[in-house]
């Protein structure tokens, strides 16, 4: 248990690392995703993932060929909520995004739910309206 809030603290302060943990708020993704979400090389995912699960942070899980990472323990999301809040939500609030180049099974069958409609663009992220 030595440095545990610390390894924490130190996994979050990282912009990639912080945008990975945000998206894996409402569900796991597999590392193809979180590649193409980040629009990283699959290596800088993979070791920024293996970083977060060192970490405890996340944990992860293979089918196949490919490996899902989730989060670990729900408590991290109040933390994750408390830097959000402090930078105005702009870290990233998401819904989930379907990636137009993205070949994971959640985004193809997102896609073929769509059926083929065109998203208006890379974004799909519903903008709120300004007050
Ligand atoms: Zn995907």
């Amino acid at each position: 248990m030595r440095d545990l809030s610390l390894q924490v603290l130190k996994a979050l302060a990282h912009p990639a690392r912080l945008r990975i943990m945000n998206a894996l708020r409402e569900d796991e993704e597999c590392v193809c995703h979180l590649t193409a979400y980040l629009r990283q090389r699959q290596a800088y995912v993979s070791q920024q993932l293996m970083f977060l699960r060192r970490a405890g942070l996340l944990q992860d899980r293979k089918e196949g060929l490919r490996v899902y990472y989730r989060i670990k323990d729900p408590r991290i999301l109040h933390v994750l909520d408390a830097v959000n809040a402090l930078t105005n939500g702009k870290e990233e609030r998401t819904a989930r995004q379907v990636i137009a180049t993205c070949s994971c099974p959640k985004c193809e069958t997102q896609r073929r739910q769509t059926g083929g409609r065109k998203w208006k663009s890379k974004s799909s992220v519903p903008v709120a309206p300004t007050a």
